[in-house]
């Protein structure tokens, strides 16, 4: 597919270069009704909840609530969840969940918040309020989140809510999968090209930092 006919079908035209390379077959599966709504967070997110592991030591750095959003547009080849590119998958997000990872945040062995998907980045609308409610009620807890957008592509042509939710997280595992450069032994991340970031850090340099206890 040319540059063109993803500016086309509504792709932001900063994020279309890199997009254009891990975007499958067609973007449409998903789509909503205009092309301009494409990628809009608060057009395609259904706040919809594909899971959420309330002690989970896999998602991150020590033991953490994980929640899995429901829905991704970038439809990367190899994808290891396709079930949950779709928006409607699992339960839609309700008060009573986000009550109860409040709660299980606040145990103190808990370190963490992991935002997951599908599409964390697609799904602002819900982790906004969420992220903003942690922060107010648990601030020793640190958010990480898995995106398929760079760190570069939120920062420069994000939506005002993925940038937002980006100055709300302290770790970003960022880019999508890539088949072609999968690698089993990577720790939080499927393939080389996807990096573990130091958000604060990253902001202050201006530039991507790595996340130092890689
Ligand atoms: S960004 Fe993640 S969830 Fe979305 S298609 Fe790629 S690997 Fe799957």
């Amino acid at each position: 597919m040319t540059t063109s006919a993803f500016a086309d079908r509504g792709l932001p035209s900063p994020l279309t270069a890199d997009l254009s390379a891990t975007v499958g077959r067609t973007a449409a599966r998903n789509a909503p009704q205009t092309p301009s709504d494409r990628w809009d967070p608060t057009v395609v997110s259904q706040a919809y909840i594909a899971d959420y592991k309330p002690f989970t030591a896999l998602d991150g750095e020590g033991v953490r609530c994980a929640l899995y959003v429901s829905g991704c547009l970038f439809e990367c080849p190899g994808c290891f969840n396709e079930a949950a590119w779709s928006f409607r998958l699992g339960t839609p997000y309700d008060d009573a969940l986000e009550d109860r990872v409040l709660a299980d945040l606040a145990k103190p062995y808990v370190q963490g918040l992991s935002l997951l998907g599908g599409e964390p980045m697609l799904n602002t609308p819900v982790l906004l309020r969420l992220v903003e409610r942690v922060r107010a009620a648990l601030p020793g807890k640190d958010v990480w989140c898995w995106t398929g957008f760079t760190f570069e592509q939120l920062t420069t042509a994000g939506h005002p809510q993925q940038q937002a939710l980006l100055e709300q997280v302290d770790v970003l595992v960022d880019g999508p999968f890539r088949q072609d450069r999968k690698d089993l032994t990577l720790r939080f991340r499927g393939s080389t090209n996807q990096r573990v970031l130091d958000v604060p850090a990253s902001f202050a340099a201006g530039e991507a930092v790595a996340w130092p206890r890689l």
